[in-house]
């Protein structure tokens, strides 16, 4: 980020200098007086007034973001003559750690964005990324790839309400100040966790019993040092003492069924069922279970060689073209979806 700034800083190769030489072929790394003062000058430097521009609304405005493993920064600037001058400092926060590099970089977004929507909402702004991936998932003219997670869409449908156009760039990888944090990525992933506990939650179901029983569990036991163990590449996440894994509660045994008999409150048949656990919750076997539930259940079986019988009935011939058309998607046909609309009358 410094290089990336250092057109605006008078003297940045002295600045630099102590911290350089660190990274000379056979230098061996040891961090000095010199080094400690250097590093604290670019940071007052980066900082300093000859660097930020004020705010003008007439001016272009750029937000470029990044995330690392251990922090997300983003800077918010203007473009004066071709040349780009921020006009915040960088803003910073802690990254999540259970999170993919993809997952980081759109919530280094997400948050900028509305951390910034004083200056950038109902008018114009480029957005700025080194993740290519994501300025595809995100850019408006281009179809979500298949396995986006339900995440990425909802980050994408909160950006639709921007004005943007997307730049890609390489940025230089973060000094440690960025670490430091102002808004939690944690906030975000409680956030996700408390909405799917929300959704299923009942009179008989309630997120102190998930944090009991979690906690009794002997199954879920074993999962939680794996968890510790490697947060990175684990897919679980432990929040308020309920576990999750991809934003579905893992239910403990003792829970299972309860969670069954609420799935099944209505009698919905297996496929949405399924659907519907999918969503908020997982645990071994649980497709199984559904099965098992639905085919014992006495008020489903009762009702299941009975289906309710429409009568069939032509339709009356439109009196002019276009009175009536009916609308139909074809399969995939030679690898093509058909929207297939008919005039009645014609
Ligand atoms: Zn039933």
């Amino acid at each position: 980020m410094v290089t990336y700034y250092s057109r605006f800083i008078p003297d940045v190769s002295t600045i630099t200098y102590p911290l350089r030489k660190l990274l000379r072929k056979n230098q061996t790394f040891y961090w000095n007086k010199e080094c400690q003062q250097a590093f604290l000058k670019l940071k007052e430097e980066i900082s300093n007034d000859r660097v930020l521009v004020p705010f003008d609304p007439e001016l272009p405005v750029t937000l470029a973001t990044d995330a690392s493993p251990v922090g997300v920064a983003a800077v918010l600037s203007h473009i004066v003559d071709n040349v780009e001058k921020p006009f915040t400092s960088r803003s910073r926060t802690e990254a999540e750690r259970n999170y993919s590099q993809l997952d980081r970089e759109a919530l280094a977004i997400i948050f900028r964005v509305s951390h910034f929507i004083n200056y950038i909402y109902g008018r114009h702004f480029v957005l700025i990324t080194d993740n290519q991936p994501l300025s595809r998932i995100f850019h408006p003219k281009t179809g979500f790839p298949k396995m986006t997670s339900a995440r990425l869409l909802r980050y994408s449908s909160f950006l639709a309400g921007f004005e943007k156009d997307w730049k890609t760039k390489t940025w230089i990888a973060y000094l440690e100040n960025c670490i430091s944090a102002d808004i939690s990525i944690n906030d975000e992933v409680h956030q996700v966790c408390a909405s799917a506990v929300f959704e299923i939650s009942s009179e008989n179901l309630t997120a102190d019993a998930l944090i009991q029983e979690t906690e009794k569990d002997q199954e879920l036991a074993q999962i939680k040092p794996e968890f510790l163990s490697s947060p990175v590449s684990s897919d679980y996440i432990l929040d308020s003492g309920i576990l999750f894994r991809n934003n579905r509660i893992v239910i403990p045994k003792t829970l299972q069924p309860t969670v069954l008999n609420e799935l099944h409150s209505t009698h919905i048949g297996i496929t949405k069922m399924k659907q519907l656990a999918q969503r908020y919750c997982i645990w071994k076997n649980i497709d199984k279970d559904i099965e098992n539930l639905v085919k014992s259940c006495k008020n489903c079986s009762s009702v299941k060689h009975s289906p309710a019988k429409a009568p069939l009935h032509h339709w009356d011939l439109p009196i002019n073209k276009w009175d009536r058309i009916h609308i139909d998607i074809a399969r995939p046909f030679q690898g093509f979806h058909y929207l297939i609309v008919v005039d009645a009358k014609s």
